[in-house]
Parts: structure tokens; C-alpha cells; sequence
């Protein structure tokens, strides 16, 4: 049993294959290595990219499929949001996200907090087994530094609350 806020480890992916009869071949080894290696959310594409560096044969279908694989085996997990590409991620213990709408970066977050939101009732019907909670807005790079905010400048906004003169 992996502690709580760890990353699944090359451990971890070996007892789970064993536990699956699911031969750890080098392709499987070599993604899990790089999807484990930092950006910690890397998308296909990213870990394609990094695989071929050392494995140039590996096609994409192939890491893909990889992926797909350790997902269902629960030795990795898939963040995704709507309309945005799947990115992946080794840590499969809880944790939330921040994630920047505009340059798609996504890092994680860590609250107790938010680990014990209480959950749907009974009532519902609905047996939670997970939650994640993804905060979507800009990050740091591309919020930029604090902008100081611009006076509102209506037209009539501040002569309504001129005293009159008296005369
Ligand atoms: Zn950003
Ligand atoms: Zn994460």
C-alpha cells in the first residue's frame, strides 16, 4: 500500500503488473519512467516525445496504449477536463489541481481541507469511490505580476456625490 501523497514508484508498477500477469516489458518500464519524471500531468504527446529519445521505434499508438493499460490497472491516472487534451499522472493518491485555462499547465494542490468535503448522501444513490477538485484560472507566468487596478471612470460615476455649494 502506497502512503498517502505518493506517486506510484517502479515498485509499485511491478506488483501491480504481477498482480495482472502483465509482463512489465522495457516499452511499458520506459513510459511509466517518463510519466513518472517531471511535468507531473505530461500529455501522450509529451511522453511520446521524451520515450523516443531513448526508444526511437516506439510509435505513439504503442505509448498510448501503454497508458491506457497502466490506467485501467490503476497505476496511473488520467486527469482530464473538458475540451482539453488528456494529460496523465503517476500520483494516484488524492490530491486537486490548478489548472491555467490559458497555457494548459497543471499543478497540483494539496489540502486537507478539500480531502474531507463531505460527500453525496445515500440518498443519491451514488457510491463515491474518488474526487478531485480542479480550481481552473490563470497561473502565476500567465496572470503576470499584479496589475495595479484601474480606477472606475464613469462617466458620472463620482459627480452624482459632489456636495452642492451652497451659495
Ligand atoms: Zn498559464
Ligand atoms: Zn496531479
Amino acid at each position: 500500500m502506497s502512503r498517502s501523497g505518493d506517486a506510484s514508484t517502479g515498485a509499485d508498477l511491478e506488483r501491480i503488473c504481477r498482480e495482472h500477469s502483465l509482463p512489465l516489458t522495457a516499452q511499458r518500464r520506459i513510459v511509466f519512467e517518463a510519466l513518472a519524471a517531471r511535468p507531473v500531468h505530461p500529455t501522450v504527446d509529451e511522453i511520446w516525445e521524451k520515450v523516443r529519445r531513448t526508444m526511437p521505434e516506439i510509435s505513439r499508438t504503442t505509448v498510448y496504449r501503454i497508458l491506457e493499460t497502466f490506467t485501467r490497472l490503476r497505476a496511473v491516472r488520467k486527469v482530464s477536463h473538458p475540451g482539453a487534451v488528456t494529460r496523465y499522472e503517476s500520483r494516484t493518491s488524492r490530491h486537486h489541481h490548478l489548472l491555467c485555462l490559458r497555457c494548459g499547465r497543471m499543478e497540483d494542490l494539496d489540502d486537507p481541507a478539500l480531502d474531507s468535503l463531505a460527500l453525496p448522501g445515500r440518498e443519491t444513490g451514488f457510491r463515491v469511490e474518488d474526487y478531485s477538485i480542479q480550481f481552473r484560472g490563470l497561473c502565476s507566468r500567465c496572470a503576470g505580476p499584479p496589475q495595479p487596478r484601474p480606477r472606475k471612470r464613469g462617466p458620472t460615476a463620482h459627480r452624482g456625490k459632489k456636495p452642492e455649494r451652497p451659495r
